[in-house]
């Protein structure tokens, strides 16, 4: 990678064609891609309905900027309240950008500074989102990082209560922390948060990015929890792999966020909009939710069985097809050796291996993914003893 800033560590492999589930590199071999660009791709590689929607979009107009008005972003902003509890949709371009828009909401909405967030978040990259988000390792080196974010234990209700007062402007929390290691927000956690922003005064932000658009079974992973969340998040799974991203508010923000307040050059761009218009709504589609919701409960049955004599598997957990496996060491080399045996996974913290098939995944490859790692887990508790 040669004239490109080293920011990732890569793995000695290429890409070069994707269908579906499957995904093959520079040689010819085939992988089974439970990865699916990291909650990305979750109608898989290349779905034909994006592809068709992008296809005639590049045959109209490509881009004319937010001076315009477009009937495709209201058409996407109404796929999206229609399945929220939200009223009105922002348009960016990433997840950092989607969470970036909510801090600011927040803070001109209720003129306070003051954001209650969870260690082991993520929520980007940019200097507010990088702020946001409770790992030290995120913030090393950037000197003073934006004020007055605080960074609480998840799932931790005493601590909230007793850190919550008037001075906050808003809870921002993950229903399921994904980077951080797969962990499931309590509900009753998640509804402690949104009755104390009521009580205070302050904006629930619940961060989608990863789990939003139908990745747990749900439009929306808040929905479980039966919550209703002041703004929601998204963009990962948005628009099948074409950049796009979302915030997504309740009618009374609308005066906050007035013209000239904020803005993107490329926030809800009409090829962005056709790719998330297919995307959504071939997703919001009950009996498609249904089917994910009934995948991931196959597949957790599935690894809880198949893993259940192995004591390195600390557990497993999750949520529709967002599934973490914490190991008893470090996850690295359990992902390089599924790789070679044909199946993409990934880590989330050091020791947790995340699986996020794309939502279109069979049984049947359900099945083979478990059968691998199931060996690969086998072996490598044998070398530790
Ligand atoms: C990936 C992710 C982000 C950041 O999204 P980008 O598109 O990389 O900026 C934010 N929050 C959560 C929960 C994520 O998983």
């Amino acid at each position: 990678m040669e004239a490109v800033f080293p920011t990732y560590a890569r793995w000695e492999l290429e890409i070069v064609k994707a269908e579906g589930t499957k995904v093959y590199d520079q040689n010819g071999k085939e992988y089974l891609d439970f990865i699916a660009g990291i909650a990305v791709c979750n109608l898989g590689h290349r779905p034909q309905v994006v592809q068709k929607a992008l296809e005639e979009q590049l045959n109209k107009v490509w881009h004319v900027s937010n001076l315009f008005q477009s009937s495709l972003q209201v058409e996407v902003a109404k796929l999206l309240t229609d399945n929220s509890v939200g009223d009105l949709v922002f348009f960016c371009n990433s997840g950092a950008e989607a969470n970036e828009a909510a801090i600011k909401v927040a803070r001109k909405h209720t003129q306070k500074s003051k954001i209650i967030t969870f260690k082991q978040s993520f929520h980007g990259r940019t200097f507010a989102t990088m702020s946001a988000t409770g790992q030290e390792k995120i913030h090393t080196g950037f000197g003073p990082l934006l004020e007055e974010f605080v960074y609480l234990p998840y799932n931790d209700e005493n601590e909230l209560e007793k850190a919550m007062g008037d001075d906050v402007a808003a809870i921002m929390v993950e229903v399921i922390q994904g980077e951080g290691g797969v962990h499931p927000g309590e509900y009753i956690f998640l509804q402690k948060c949104e009755q104390l922003c009521k009580k205070y005064g302050a904006l629930f932000i619940v961060d989608e990015v990863q789990t939003g658009i139908g990745r747990t079974g749900k439009a929306f992973a808040y929905e479980h929890a039966e919550i209703s969340p002041d703004v929601i998040t998204v963009a990962k799974g948005l628009g099948s792999g074409f950049p796009v991203g979302a915030m997504i508010g309740k009618k009374f923000l609308g005066e906050t966020f007035s013209a000239g307040v904020h803005g993107s050059t490329f926030g809800g761009n009409p090829l962005a909009m056709a790719a998330a218009k297919a995307t959504i709504t071939e997703i919001f589609n009950s009996k498609f939710l249904q089917d994910v919701q009934e995948k991931g409960d196959y597949f957790l049955d599935q690894l809880t069985n198949g893993l259940k004599n192995i004591g390195n598997v600390r557990a497993i957990r999750g949520k529709g097809l967002l599934l973490g496996i914490e190991w008893s060491e470090g996850a690295t080399e359990i992902i390089t050796e599924l790789r070679t045996h044909g199946l993409l996974v990934l880590t989330a913290g050091p020791n947790v291996i995340r699986l996020l098939p794309p939502l279109i995944v069979t049984k049947e490859e359900i099945d083979i993914a478990v059968n691998l790692i199931k060996d690969v887990l086998l072996k490598k508790a044998a070398a530790i003893k």
